[in-house]
């Protein structure tokens, strides 16, 4: 399937058709043999998965969609590939991603933008765009993403297929190159509730190498997504995240949405969290800031590429200028000077700090809202998969599109898109969110809209 429809969709930048095959191999193996060794298989050995390419694999490049680790190669495996691998799901390859996962349509690759598979003008959300194309164009039932402001719900949303953001230090972060380290989160992309709770399951865990990882069993999702019952359960609907500036097919899908849940016996509540006005702003302060001192390390010593200046010198300061300048696409650019501007002398109070304060006031709205309702419901997206090109000159259309998700991420809470229907022709995400810890109430809820 790969080979029949990638050359239009562009959601991989590696294929590893030869591991994947020898994975599917062995458990084919061991299914012939029976016994044991079959029966204590993972519910999901043999079935194909395609990570990221923000998430480090040995053996297979990872490049962050940069120029900057064009043929660099990891020497270790991400913690969650780890568990991939022991649990035997052939590995499909590494899938297309905004530069350092930082955009909302994949277009910000250095390897060329992933198309929508349900129309190959628009974009497939971002950053991991190639994930969620991947699993829409049936050419991976599973993948992995990672999601510092949206990056797994969004592409959900505008692709048809299901998205989740654990709760923040659920699954381990070891070997997710860091984007906004106190933001970021991996998390499955996937068809149905079902197989992302599963997945959820498999890759959850505390992980010493990860200082935030939490130290707790990992609850039973999968259980969780086969009980679609939602009656009684209190849906708290978001004041905020509805109306204007979302489109009217997008509005109309959700009140659908909205009339099913009530139909099956869930109970609709109105929510009021007044900082998410702001979530945005305090957003794109805090994860340029964290970014900026995250990209760091790309010198030209440590990884990648190396890029020498033309009068030939060799000092530190000519050869990491020489390499950035040329190693960096202008997002990246951007939010490394938006990132050291807001962190500088003078400016870190007005900036930083102010955006670290209205983080802990959204923090608060949840907490007011999780006391009304138990789990929260808006629109995952404003609108529906934008025609490529549209925002790409744009920053700040393009950031508008992250208003519904960035709000999770700033709280840690865990959250959910899956599949509400189609407007014009095109999917429209519906998000689930829900207090950390409780990642399995995303997916009760999720389940019973499928
Ligand atoms: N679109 C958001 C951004 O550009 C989210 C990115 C992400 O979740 N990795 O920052």
């Amino acid at each position: 399937r790969i080979t029949e429809v990638d050359g239009q969709i562009n959601a991989f930048l590696h294929v590893s058709a030869e591991e994947a095959l020898a994975t599917a191999a062995e458990v084919d193996a061991i299914r012939t043999a029976g016994g044991d060794e079959a029966e204590n298989l993972h519910p999901l050995a043999g079935v194909p998965i395609a990570i990221k390419d923000l998430i480090v694999t040995k053996g297979q490049p990872t490049t962050a969609g940069s120029k900057m680790l064009q043929g660099w190669m990891s020497p270790y495996d991400a913690t969650v590939i780890t568990k991939i691998r022991a649990a035997k799901l052939p590995i499909l390859g590494k899938t297309n991603l905004d530069e350092f996962a930082m955009g909302s349509s994949t277009e910000h690759s250095a390897y060329g933008p992933t198309r929508n598979p349900w129309d190959t003008s628009r974009i497939p959300g971002g950053s991991g765009g190639g994930s969620a194309a991947a699993v829409a164009a049936f050419e991976a039932p599973l993948a992995l993403g990672t999601d510092t402001g949206g990056s797994i719900r969004q592409p959900g949303a505008v692709t048809g297929t299901v998205g989740t953001k654990p709760t923040y230090g659920s699954v381990s972060r070891y070997g997710a190159i860091a984007m906004a380290s106190s933001l970021d989160q991996i998390g499955p992309v996937t068809r149905t509730v079902e197989d992302a709770a599963l997945l959820h399951e498999l890759i959850a865990g505390h992980d010493p190498k990860d200082s935030t990882s939490l130290n707790e069993p990992v609850p039973a999702f999968a259980q969780a997504a086969a009980d679609t019952d939602v009656a009684g359960l209190r849906i708290g609907v978001i004041k905020q995240l509805q109306g204007e500036g979302y489109q009217s097919g997008v509005l109309e899908r959700f009140n659908e949405s909205l009339q099913k849940l009530r139909q099956a016996g869930a109970e609709i509540v109105e929510v009021d969290c007044p900082s998410f006005d702001y979530a945005l702003g305090a957003y794109y302060l805090i994860m340029p800031s964290e970014a900026s001192s995250n990209l760091a390390k790309f010198d030209g010593v440590r990884y990648g590429t190396r890029v020498v200046p033309e009068d030939g010198s060799l000092t530190i300061e000519r050869v990491m200028g020489a390499t950035r300048a040329a190693g960096f696409g202008e997002e990246v650019k951007r939010r490394i000077i938006l990132g050291t501007y807001a962190l500088s002398a003078g400016y870190y109070d007005a900036y930083y700090g102010s955006a670290q304060k209205i983080r802990t006031l959204i923090q608060r709205d949840f907490d007011a809202a999780f006391e009304k309702a138990d789990v929260l419901i808006s629109p995952t997206a404003p609108t529906v998969a934008f025609p490529l090109g549209e925002k790409l000159d744009d920053p700040l259309a393009m950031y508008l599109n992250d208003v519904a998700t960035i709000p999770a991420n700033l709280a840690g809470v865990p959250g959910i898109s899956v599949p509400g229907g189609l407007s014009e022709g095109l999917p429209v995400g519906i998000q689930f969110l829900a207090p950390v810890r409780e990642d399995a109430r995303i997916y009760r809820a999720g389940a019973a809209l499928e």
